[in-house]
């Protein structure tokens, strides 16, 4: 294949798939033309009409392609094939949360959850196997990190799922949050939601795409210049030593520099970024965590999202705060004027709420 005028990023990607045919789920639709121009001298039109086919009209081969000339067809199957995702296991709650488990090529095994919640059908989606970041309330952060996922096995996710819904029904809401630290795969997240976004794609709204990090901060800005999506931030804690002792990440990028970080994003007007706090009783859920917390957040567009922890056998030091403590630290800060929900918990009977997306099945 000739490379001339090819970007750099694209070239590596090509490249890493030299060996056997490239991916044409791996591009988002810029991605695609330029490869597609290099390889066979397709036209912008041609690379839009395969883009859309894959993304939109259901083409899980070549052959599917039928919007393009059998001709292309045939000197792509030749160089290129399509990816998809396996179902290992679909597993259902009594709430009506859905787990799908996926086997990758490799043998490997990630999670996406489905989550209805009224007319919103949220999927939380992995962006890794396994995590590297090793936050000690974390079930995926036992495994270690396995490796990174690919764009299109990003990308594969949502689609796969929404062939499974009603006519009709629609994934509303796409979030970052499942197995993995998202931006610690930066290059493929990236990819993988502009085939979310683009409109030949799965069309999904900036708006509702939500991608959640441990505060990997210098990655922060590269993705707020990347995409317009909202940010998540999983805090936990309070004081610097606090979150130290439940997320190493801290060692690296102190509270400090996180929330410095957080009050120097862009932020589209209207937005504000999520704060999530994972509470456990005596640790970091009193009245003066609370205060805390409400003063760390004074000068930037916050919302905070409390998650009572879920008990798990393999923790069993880290126990639930009860209703009455939730609530009351959550008064304080509405009461003191910050924003702040309680995230109901779901899908526990099938291990999919948070912090729960490991090895175990169920
Ligand atoms: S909480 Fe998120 S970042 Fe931390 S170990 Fe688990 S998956 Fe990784």
């Amino acid at each position: 294949m000739a490379s001339v005028g090819m970007p750099e990023y694209l070239e590596r990607r090509v490249a890493a798939q030299r060996g056997g045919r490239m991916d044409l789920r791996s591009f988002d639709r810029p991605g695609l033309a330029v490869v597609l121009a290099d390889a066979i001298e397709a036209d912008p039109g041609t690379a839009r009409r395969t883009f859309q086919d894959l993304w939109q009209n259901g083409a899980d081969d070549i052959s599917g392609l039928t919007s393009v000339r059998r001709s292309i067809r045939k000197r792509l199957a030749a160089m290129a094939h399509v990816s998809r995702l396996e179902t290992d296991r679909v597993l259902r709650s009594a709430d009506g949360t859905t787990k799908f488990l996926w086997r990758l090529d490799d043998g490997l095994v990630i999670e996406s959850v489905l989550i209805p919640d009224g007319d919103r059908l949220t999927l939380c989606m992995s962006t890794q196997v396994g995590c590297a970041m090793g936050c000690t309330f974390c079930l995926t952060g036992d495994m270690g990190l396995e490796r990174h996922l690919t764009a299109a096995e990003i990308a594969l996710q949502p689609l796969t799922v929404q062939r499974t819904l009603p006519p009709g029904r629609r994934i509303s809401n796409l979030v970052l949050m499942g197995m993995g630290e998202p931006l610690h795969n930066l290059d493929a997240l990236v990819v993988a939601l502009r085939i979310c976004l683009d409109d030949f794609g799965l069309k999904m709204s900036h708006r509702r795409i939500t991608v959640s990090t441990v505060g990997l901060v210098p990655k922060m800005a590269e993705l707020a210049a990347a995409l317009p999506v909202n940010l998540a931030v999983s805090l936990n804690a309070t004081t610097e030593e606090q979150r130290r002792a439940i997320m190493p990440i801290t060692r690296r990028w102190s509270m400090a520099e996180l929330l410095d970080a957080c009050r120097t994003f862009p932020l589209p007007s209207g937005k504000r970024i999520t704060f999530e706090m994972v509470l456990f009783a005596g640790f970091n859920d009193s009245l003066e965590d609370a205060e805390r917390l409400r003063v760390l957040l004074t000068g930037i567009p916050a919302k905070v999202n409390l998650i009572p922890y879920n008990e798990n056998p393999g923790r069993p030091s880290l126990r639930r705060p009860s209703d009455a403590v939730v609530r009351a630290y959550q008064d304080h800060l509405v009461r003191h004027g910050t924003s702040c929900s309680v995230r109901t918990t779901r899908g526990l009977d099938i291990s999919a709420a948070c912090g729960q997306l490991g090895r175990r099945v169920a």
